[in-house]
């Protein structure tokens, strides 16, 4: 008895080989039918036997094509047709926008196989790519995906690549970025005068070896823009690279060729390897475990940030040489967006690399490497960008289309559309007027391939905010807009992240975020759910010598600590030259608005403990902070409880946690454990506060987002000790917990607001 069914697959199934894939496995089910493209996905006639096709659907979902992401299966029950056979019908031109692009991912094990296959075609070329790997978001321009409407344009396929592009049996079957050595891109090894040195692969693969042994700086255009590559065993060309960079800190990515060769220098846990093999092959921080490569690395001395290759290109190279270990960071000044356009990285990186390896297709859409870290099996963001980006979120039926800035800081921006949210690769500061401008681009190019022309702007409360002032211009325009508290973002963006019913328990340890008050918070405790929060408990208020932006400056921070514990009279500060006009400054109130961040705690401590003056990056005070105590541990310290005051919430003393680390100093301790000794105390504290408040508004989920919890060490501790007292303690688990989340926390509330009519 023939059945028929009409199956509807909806997710991202478009444009990652998946109507060969149905074509393949009707034919291991004995399915008879149709299959093609349309607005919503792909849609499949069926005949066959009932168990045939049930095994067929069962098959769908447990073995989709590597990039595909079904979000949902529906059959229906249809008349037979009586086909004689299974064929992919041509997809018409699509009226609605409404395909997924997928993310970029790595070089699939085939294609890496024919890459160094000398029978093969495509032996040795570097833009070898399939169906199932390669570069998607980057080089889209437009929808519906298809080749002309890439920047692969220009390249018109040759024979060979066509009858695999027709193919529907192919591994490159509408594969659009499908090319061979006579039809695609090509590499070029250039001086960094512009000056061409090689065109011929093999060649520039040994040099470029050649050239990084030899302590050169290569720009090499990757998938989302150029990143800088140069011998991390190396201190020399470390440290020219830090001076040229002038980034004196923070630390370098590495990559190596194996999780084999991370392992010569690195711990990896069975989960960070499945991290670090991932099609999407983020940067993994790992434990550092022996010093193979230059110290110069990671002066902050725990992690170690490790990719594995994901081009073809990184393949030849440590194919060429498996022993290296290469820094690949990001290829920008100081703190503008990557570089990623071909004219820019030769007037903007010339004085910084020596040579550039880049090649003839552009990258429409930069993206920078996404950073995660291992908590045992669980994985944290610090960057959601190349790989990641922008598979869409999958949530609750929208209204309409709303648009999120995000923050000013490691920004991302979101979009609402239908049931999914969409988050922009990671775009950086947006202090510089590159990023700015980088910045209104990606939004018009989102706004174009996701046909989406928002109703509704979200910002941040903060009045002097670069995505406050982009709001106001969609706003102007007829927007109607809302303002979502920088720490109620933080929380809400892990409500939809982790799909939280009813109200959490939120700890917001952050840099600063703008209050509903006007003042800098950055310490909030708060009850909250996606509509709305209060605010139950923050630490007390200090201020901040020279205002928000001075943060470089970390020994004011020092300074306004311990002047609000003993005024002018404070101890430990006999040498400081400066600390009168900072005295001046806060009896004075002249620019010194109050906060209380803890993140600006954690600066002054670490300024109070001698460990950091002023900083070259955002928490590297911290860090200097977090790496001390990590040397001291002492598993047998009684924990400080800080004094808390209960106004209209809980109230931490700040003074009370400088004056206990002044008396420590004061007894001799060592700075490792008195930083140690610090962690503890906020922790303990921590815990103390919360099982309070769990107990009193009886709520067991606790969320927890801010950048302070990057700290490890507190973040495990918090977390212990938060779950000791049997609270659920939720982290996000596809988002950061930086401010690259709070455009998600936006639209988290929005969508809440305009379901409940309050917009
Ligand atoms: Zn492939
Ligand atoms: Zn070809
Ligand atoms: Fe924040």
């Amino acid at each position: 008895m023939k059945h028929c069914c009409q199956i509807r697959v909806k997710g991202i199934v478009q444009g990652v080989g998946f109507r060969p894939f149905i074509y393949r496995i009707a034919a291991l089910f004995h399915i008879m039918g149709r299959v093609w493209n349309d607005t919503q996905g792909v849609l499949i006639h069926a005949e066959g036997g009932e168990d045939d096709i049930r095994d067929f659907i069962q098959e769908i979902s447990a073995n989709p094509p590597p990039l595909a992401v079904i979000q949902d299966i529906e059959q229906v029950e249809i008349p037979c047709a009586g086909y004689g056979d299974f064929t992919i019908v041509p997809s018409r031109v699509l009226e609605t926008r409404s395909t997924f692009i997928p993310p970029d991912i790595c070089i699939c094990d085939e294609c890496l196989e024919e890459l160094f296959d000398p029978e093969d075609k495509r032996f040795q070329y570097p833009f070898i790519t399939c169906t199932n790997c390669g570069p998607r978001f980057s080089i889209v321009d437009d929808i519906p995906y298809d080749r002309s409407r890439t920047s692969m344009e220009q390249f018109s396929l040759c024979p060979y690549c066509r009858g695999e592009y027709e193919d529907p049996q192919n591994r490159r079957f509408h594969t659009q970025p499908v090319a061979c050595p006579a039809c695609g891109p090509h590499l070029t090894l250039h001086k960094n005068t512009g000056e061409v040195v090689s065109v011929e692969i093999r060649d520039i693969v040994t040099r470029t070896v050649q050239l990084i042994r030899e302590g050169n700086i290569i720009a090499i255009k990757g998938t989302g823009g150029y990143l800088l590559g140069a011998d991390a065993r190396q201190d020399s060309a470390v440290l020219k690279l830090r001076e040229r960079k002038c980034r004196p800190f923070k630390a370098f990515a590495l990559m190596a060729g194996t999780v084999e060769r991370i392992k010569d220098f690195c711990h990896v846990t069975e989960h960070e390897k499945s991290l670090l093999l991932s099609k999407e092959r983020p940067i993994v921080l790992l434990l550092e475990k022996e010093p193979l490569v230059s110290r110069h690395i990671a002066p902050s001395g725990i992690y170690q940030g490790v990719m594995l290759p994901y081009m073809p290109f990184h393949y030849q190279l440590f194919h060429e040489d498996p022993s290296m270990v290469l820094i690949m960071t990001s290829g920008n000044v100081s703190d503008e967006p990557i570089v990623f356009r071909d004219r820019d990285a030769f007037t903007k990186l010339s004085h910084i690399a020596d040579y550039f390896v880049t090649y003839d297709r552009d990258i429409i859409s930069q993206t920078d490497d996404s950073v995660v870290f291992a908590d045992g099996d669980e994985t944290h963001f610090i960057r959601r960008s190349r790989g990641y980006v922008p598979a869409p979120f999958y949530t609750g039926k929208g209204v309409c289309h709303i648009l999120a800035a995000g923050g000013d800081l490691k920004n991302s921006f979101a979009l609402a559309k239908d049931e999914t949210i969409i988050l922009s690769q990671y775009l950086g500061d947006l202090a510089t007027p590159g990023g700015n401008r980088q910045y209104r681009d990606t939004v018009d190019r989102f706004q174009k391939i996701y046909d989406f022309s928002p109703e509704i702007i979200v910002s941040d409360l903060h009045p002097g905010y670069f995505t406050t002032a982009i709001a106001d211009e969609f706003e102007e325009k007829g927007l109607r807009r809302i303002r979502v508290q920088h720490h109620h973002a933080h929380i809400a963006s892990v409500i939809e992240d982790r799909s939280i019913e009813g109200p959490v328990i939120g700890i917001a340890y952050d840099g600063t975020g703008y209050g509903t008050d006007g003042t800098l918070w950055g310490s909030e405790i708060m009850v909250a759910d996606r509509m709305e929060f209060s605010r139950m408990g923050h630490f007390s208020y200090f201020p901040l010598p020279g205002g928000e932006s001075a943060i470089t400056d970390v020994w004011k921070i020092g300074i306004s600590l311990l002047h609000q514990c003993y005024g002018r009279d404070v101890p430990l500060l006999d040498e400081e030259k400066g600390k009168d006009v900072i005295f001046e400054i806060i009896e004075k109130k002249i620019n010194s608005p109050m906060t209380c961040s803890i993140g600006r705690i954690f600066d002054g401590i670490a300024a109070i403990l001698g460990l950091s003056r002023t900083i070259s990056t955002e928490a590297e005070a911290a860090q200097r902070l977090e790496m001390a105590a990590m040397n001291g541990i002492n598993p047998f310290a009684v924990p400080y409880e800080i004094p808390f005051i209960q106004e209209d919430g809980f109230v931490i003393r700040t003074d009370a946690l400088t004056r206990y680390i002044v008396e420590l100093m004061q007894e001799g301790r060592d700075v490792e454990s008195i930083a140690y000794l610090f962690h503890l105390a906020i922790a303990k504290t921590t815990e103390n506060v919360i099982a309070f408040i769990a107990r009193e508004k009886n709520i067991n989920n606790i969320v927890l987002s801010g950048g302070v919890f990057q700290n490890r060490l507190l973040l495990s501790m918090v977390r212990e000790f938060l779950e000791k007292n049997g609270l659920q303690v939720y982290l996000p688990r596809r988002i950061p917990v930086n401010d690259g989340c709070i455009a998600m926390g936006q639209i988290a509330v929005a969508k809440e607001m305009v379901g409940n009519g309050k917009v």
